[in-house]
């Protein structure tokens, strides 16, 4: 960090660096982002001599003090004079923000539209890793202390004995030698007043994660993944920017193909970040890793507690973290050395944020591997049509592992029509369903019950009325919840007791559950075989990582027979002896305006298939369906995945949507509805013109109310060609919009709601 006079330090500099340093002429005059939805940087004046760009420094923000990022690059400073300018206050300790996550910054901004300073909040998540650590108090042995505990004849009492050898295998907190001695604090302080120890303050650092090894060998690979190993191990080695895209089947052994790209990256003595799609619940994934290379990775995601964060945020900044794997915000990072990032599942929807600032972060760490220049991973079993488009373009290479690992064989994949089956009330499960229900479960085979619908029932009506339970604070149905009792909306979380009668007739006993959910499917399943060992695998019912863990591994070992789940169950699992998968309700994605509701379809529903038959014994995959002639449905039951990704982007080709065309949400939202309304058609009125460009609307979102707030929505549609961003920002700089209005801006949605 340069602490000496700016003059003096400029010529050391980058120019880029050089030239924020002589803001006009004002060598003193410096330039923060501060991480807070800011519309610019601010200036302060540096007492003596400029922190450098990308330094953490302190500053004042009316009464507040922040701590903000020094800023280069050409953002527009408020104009204050000098002698208005506050004084930047202290500069932090952590290595300063390097010019690669600064520009990563600014784009992400820039593409997404989001202040700087909302994208920066992401890139310092967890301040306290920013100040210098707390000196601790430690208490160490001395030479007196040592040459006393080397005399056996020396006078010593047992207890301070003991303590002197506590303190000769290592020096700790005093309380803690206490401990280890197995002896009162008051020895530990006796050995001190005798001068045999002695008390020190240190900076005590957290131990450096244990790095992996990457000669420990993996296992053999097949002729298809060496192939495919070799290919990414060389974009490695190369260095460069480089988007390779790993495509193979469900089970083909992508896990240990990019593996050994890792392993080449950790050689070059490079940092990688894996980016996992909710990471808390891969288990499997932090096993196989740790067993392949030794060591444990650092994990990222929303389950991380905050000292771990904090740890982990420094050994990531200073290099002694190797690897991370992470949830999306891993993206924003400050990996000095980072030699690879790996996107697995890249197809997921969950890499889309779509609160706060909206980023696809399959698509930022895409940027991230450029502007850091770097290759990039990203894998699938069924990559998204823009990946695939992109591999068209010849802007993406592909190494493609066509078969499963070990002769184990694709499954078999069946539609059952429900327009031809009459099922009693309150059965979901299909007869040819049951009837191979019965026959797996008679072979000692698994089943898994796949129904993207948590909670017992998605409908309570009342039979008298006809009222429907609906969200106080939402246009969304409650959610009936046996377990708990309770409904629930799955937007807002709002939740209340069953009621004994219907709100509005008043009549008692005639509400009813509507439809299943996972609950109502276990309940079926526990009535038809009693004997079968179920378990249910839905977010709500687990408590954490480790219950997830606990849950699969019972499952891996077969002490379940059937397992029940949403969309958790469909993703990484490895079990053996599963060989029937039956989906229930497989239209349930199609229903609503999204235009990539048959593209998540394909894909949710062969992630999920592929969890059958993984081993040895084939398996088989029965999926009910109302509309079997769906294309969708047509290519799962053919296994035509490409044919399916050609139809789906010919359509989007056609109706000039992504990838072919750019779309953009605006989303007004104000507790009056008439306030909403107000601000939509104010910026309907003054909505662009330009050649290229259309705007759709205002039309009241389909959740019309969301957490008590009323939303419209705004379609931007353009050609590619059209400088979407640029031409919303001027559009939204013209409009005025009064303070109780939010305004949300969502470049390529992925949410239509
Ligand atoms: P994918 O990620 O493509 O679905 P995985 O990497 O999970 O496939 O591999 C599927 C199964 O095959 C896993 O249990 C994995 O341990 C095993 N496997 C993959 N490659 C090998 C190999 N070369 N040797 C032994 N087992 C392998
Ligand atoms: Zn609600």
């Amino acid at each position: 960090m340069a602490e000496c006079p700016a003059n003096s330090a400029a010529p050391l500099l980058s120019p880029v660096e050089g030239a924020a340093l002589a803001t006009r002429g004002n060598r003193d005059r410096v330039r923060v982002m501060l991480p807070l939805p800011l519309p610019q940087l601010l200036d302060y004046l540096a007492a003596e001599g400029a922190p450098s760009p990308g330094s953490f420094v302190r500053v004042g923000l009316g009464s507040r003090q922040i701590v903000g990022v020094v800023w280069d690059g050409d953002g527009d400073g408020a104009e204050l004079p000098a002698a208005r300018l506050k004084p930047v206050g202290e500069i932090l300790s952590a290595p300063p923000l390097r010019p690669e996550l600064r520009r990563f910054v600014e784009r992400v901004a820039a593409y997404t539209l989001a202040p700087a300073g909302a994208v920066l909040r992401m890139a310092m998540s967890v301040e306290e890793a920013l100040a210098a650590p707390r000196p601790q108090r430690i208490c160490a042995i001395t030479e007196v202390g040592l040459s006393v505990l080397a005399k056996p004849e020396a006078k010593l009492t047992p207890a301070r004995r003991r303590a002197l050898e506590a303190l000769s295998a290592g020096a700790a907190a005093s309380a803690e030698i206490a401990r280890r001695a197995g002896c009162g604090a008051g020895v530990v302080r006796g050995l001190i007043e005798l001068g045999y120890a002695e008390e020190r303050r240190i900076v005590a650092e957290s131990a450096a994660p244990e790095p992996p090894d990457w000669r420990r060998p993996g296992p053999a690979l097949s002729p298809d993944q060496q192939r495919a190993a070799e290919r990414l191990e060389e974009r490695v080695r190369e260095g460069g920017f480089s988007v390779t895209v790993l495509d193979g089947v469900t089970g083909s052994g992508k896990t240990e193909a990019y593996f050994a790209a890792i392993a080449a990256a950790f050689e070059a003595g490079r940092q990688v970040l894996v980016l996992l799609p909710e990471i808390a619940l891969s288990a499997q994934w932090l096993e196989r890793f740790r067993r392949r290379f030794g060591a444990a990775p650092v994990e990222w995601h929303s389950d991380t507690g905050q000292a771990a964060r904090r740890d982990g945020w420094r050994a990531v900044a200073s290099g002694g973290a190797q690897v991370v794997v992470g949830a999306r915000s891993a993206l924003f990072l400050p990996f000095p050395e980072l030699g690879l990032i790996v996107v697995d599942e890249e197809h997921d929807p969950s890499y889309k944020q779509e609160d706060g600032v909206c980023y696809q972060a399959r698509d930022m760490a895409v940027l991230r591997a450029s502007i850091e220049k770097i290759p990039i991973v990203l894998v699938s079993a069924t990559p998204s049509l823009e990946t695939v488009v992109n591999i068209a373009r010849g802007r993406y290479q592909r190494v493609h592992l066509p078969r499963r690992h070990a002769a184990a064989e694709l499954p078999q994949i069946e539609l059952v029509d429900m327009r031809r089956k009459q099922l009693e009330p309150s059965r979901f499960l299909s007869p040819p369903l049951v009837t191979a229900l019965a026959g797996t479960l008679a072979a000692d085979e698994q089943v898994l019950l796949f129904l993207n619908r948590r909670g017992y029932a998605p409908l309570t009506l009342c039979r008298a009325c006809g009222h429907r339970l609906q969200c106080p604070n939402c246009t969304a149905w409650l959610v009936e919840h046996r377990f708990t009792a309770r409904l629930q909306c799955h937007h807002c979380g709002y939740g209340a007791p069953v009621p004994a009668f219907c709100p509005d007739c008043l009549a008692g006993g005639t509400l009813v559950p509507c439809g299943p959910g996972v609950e109502r499917l276990r309940e079926e399943v526990a009535e038809r075989f009693p004997r079968a060992r179920v378990a249910l695998m839905v977010s709500d019912l687990i408590s954490g990582p480790r219950a997830a863990a606990d849950l699969a591994e019972g499952m891996a070992a077969h002490r379940y027979d059937v397992l029940i789940g949403t969309q958790i169950v469909a993703k990484g699992h490895h079990f053996p002896m599963l060989t029937l998968v039956g989906v229930i309700d497989a239209d349930l994605g199609l229903a609503g305006g999204d235009l990539r509701a048959g593209e998540r379809t394909y894909q949710l529903l062969h992630q999920v298939a592929g969890r059958a038959g993984r081993a040895e014994r084939p398996g088989r995959v029965l999926i009910q369906t109302y509309m079997p002639e769906q294309p969708v449905m047509c290519a799962l039951a053919a296994g035509d995945r490409d044919g399916f990704l050609e139809a789906e982007a010919a359509a989007r080709r056609i109706a000039g949507l992504p990838p072919f065309g750019r779309l953009a949400a605006l989303i007004v939202s104000a507790n009056d509805g008439e306030d909403a309304d107000f601000a939509a058609q104010a910026l309907a009125r003054s909505a662009p013109q330009m050649p290229g460009l259309t705007v759709l609307g205002p039309a009241p979102a389909p959740l019309a109310v969301l957490r008590g707030r009323h939303r419209r929505r705004l379609l931007v549609k353009a050609e590619r060609r059209v400088a979407l961003q640029a031409a919303i920002r001027d559009w939204l700089g013209r409009v005025r919009l009064a303070g109780s209005v939010r305004l949300q801006v969502d470049i390529d949605p992925y949410s239509f709601v």
